[in-house]
This record gives structure tokens, sequence and C-alpha cells, in this order.
């Protein structure tokens, strides 16, 4: 059994177009890093041809793809980046209703899903939106995107974590390199830390492992039982280089311990740089790419068991 641990579904209206054009640019590049940047492929181009492929807005491509890698559950993650954008949220959905079609995706396939709710913690409606959403469709936990433009420790965003507390939700918090317009600062983990501080009772998932910043984030995250950390997001580099992740991943076990580290692939944006398939079959096979020692029962708990406790699955 393989689970991974965060996924997303993109469909027209899903997010502002700035993001997605952000998205294929940051594609374009590393696709084309090693010729120069007037023969790169048009960003506009790539992500023309990618939203006809990934759009998804029922699920079926995801269970597809996750068929295929032999990937038995998901965890969704709806993201709130409109308020980067007030006036392009006429253009595309709500978030409330962003999040009701990620649950009802979930009624489809219960066995294979289950959802966060996704939201930023500055609107004015987020906590009467996650209560609402808790009474209708539980979702698993508060996921929270602040390259938006907050810092998540801001004190705007607590009353949002105070009622996640109240229902017992994990907290997922992006953190690390984000392609423009949206903006990486705000994702520091050092201002994931301070949640964690501040909720000692709750388990704040630092996504990514903070990419690049992933020494500070497993740095911090010695010293705080509560923070988990998830590999999702590290297909390019390990495409590049595979001990560019096996190397973090083998630090994040040694200091961490397994338990509190989770397999993701950062789907669908992310397999156009390594499908499903071909990512799960790597991290379930590490001699095959690298000399970095890893057991049976390390990659087992990594690519299921972790996940398998910390959402009672
Ligand atoms: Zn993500």
């Amino acid at each position: 059994m393989t689970i991974d641990s965060h996924v997303h579904l993109f469909f027209e209206g899903s997010d502002p177009e700035e993001f997605f054009i952000g998205c294929a640019q940051a594609g374009v590049t590393i696709f084309g890093k090693d010729k120069p940047k007037e023969d790169h492929q048009d960003a506009r181009q790539l992500y023309e041809q990618q939203m006809d492929i990934l759009s998804d807005k029922d699920g079926s491509r995801l269970i597809r793809e996750m068929d295929k890698a032999n990937i038995d559950k998901a965890i969704l993650l709806p993201l709130d980046f409109w308020l980067k954008y007030p006036k392009a949220e006429y253009t595309g959905i709500s978030i409330k209703k962003k999040n009701e079609i990620y649950a009802s995706v979930v009624e489809t396939y219960p066995d294979r899903f289950k959802t966060y709710f996704g939201i930023d913690p500055r609107r004015k409606d987020a906590r009467k939106l996650l209560d609402l959403a808790m009474k209708k469709w539980q979702p698993v936990g508060l996921k929270i995107h602040p390259t938006a433009g907050f810092y998540p420790d801001d004190p705007i965003c607590y009353p949002l974590y105070e009622l996640a507390m109240e229902y017992d939700l994990p907290i997922l918090i992006h953190s690390g390199q984000e392609p423009a317009p949206m903006e990486a600062k705000w994702s520091h983990p050092m201002y994931i830390d301070t949640i964690a501080a501040d909720f000692p009772e709750a388990t704040i998932i630092v996504a990514h492992c903070g990419h690049g910043w992933w020494r500070q984030t497993l740095d911090l995250a010695i010293m705080k039982p509560n923070m988990y950390v998830d590999f999702s997001g590290w297909q390019p580099l390990f495409n590049i280089n595979p001990d560019y992740f096996w190397e973090p991943l083998r630090f994040a076990i040694d200091t961490l311990g397994p338990w509190r580290v989770l397999f993701g692939s950062d789907g669908s944006m992310l397999d156009v740089f390594l499908s499903p398939k071909k990512w799960a079959k790597a991290v379930s096979h590490p001699s095959k790419t690298t000399e970095i020692k890893f057991s049976e029962r390390e990659i087992d708990i990594f690519t299921q068991k972790a996940a398998k406790k910390l959402y009672n699955i």
C-alpha cells in the first residue's frame, strides 16, 4: 500500500490564471535550463497543454494515475490563492464552492480520498466556513498557503487555528519555493515553528519539508514533537540528481525518526516532471537510484504507515 499525503485538483476557474502561468513559467525554466532563455518553450503554451491534460474536477484523472502507480489513497488539499487577486475571484469559483467540489470527490471515491479544508485565514468567514464543512463532510485537516501574502503566525490567523484545534485537525502549511507571482518569504519554517509552539497539542505539518529550507525545517522540528514534514514536490530535484532528494530524506528520518515524515507527490502539477507511477516506484526502491541506505521498515513507514497513523486510515 502507498498513501500520497499531498495532492491537488486543478480545473478551469479553480485558481487564478496568474498562478497557473507562474507554474508554467517555472516549468519551462527548469526544462530549458541548459538553453538560453529565448530558446525556452513559451509558458502560456505549456500552460494550455497542461490544463488540457490535468483538468480534473471530479477526481477521475487522479484515480487513473493512482491506479497506474499503485497508490491506494491520497489526501486532497484545496488551495486558496484568491486574496492575492481579489478581482480574479469573479472569474473563478468561490472558496466555499471549491471546498465543496473536493468534498464531492471524496463522496464519489470514499475509499481512495480524504480531503482537507483549505482557506486563506484572512477571510472574514473562514471560521464559519470551516465550521460548516466540519458539520457537513468532516475534512481531515486544515490547509494553509501563506505565499498568497500573510505570515502563518499572524494573529489574524489564530481564530481559525483555534477552531481547528477544537476539531482536533492537523494543520498543513506550505513552506518553501513557489512560482511568481506568489512569494515564498511568507512561508519560511520559522513562522510555522511559532504555531507549533503556541499549539503544542496540534499536529503541524510543514509541506515539502520547506524545500530549500529543509535543514532549517528539520532543525526546528527536532525540538518540537508536534511538527511533521512531507516530502512532496521534490521530483524536479530528484530528476537533476536523485541524491538531492535522498540526502534530505535520510537527514529527516535520522533526526525526526520515520513517523513524522510523509510521502507525497504534490500532484497533479508535478506530474509533468515525473509521473506518479515513476515517483512512487522510485521512492519505494531507494537502492535503484542511490547509495544512501534506507531500511525496508523506514520506507514502509514513509510511504504509508506514518500517514495511516496520522489520518486513522
Ligand atoms: Zn501542494
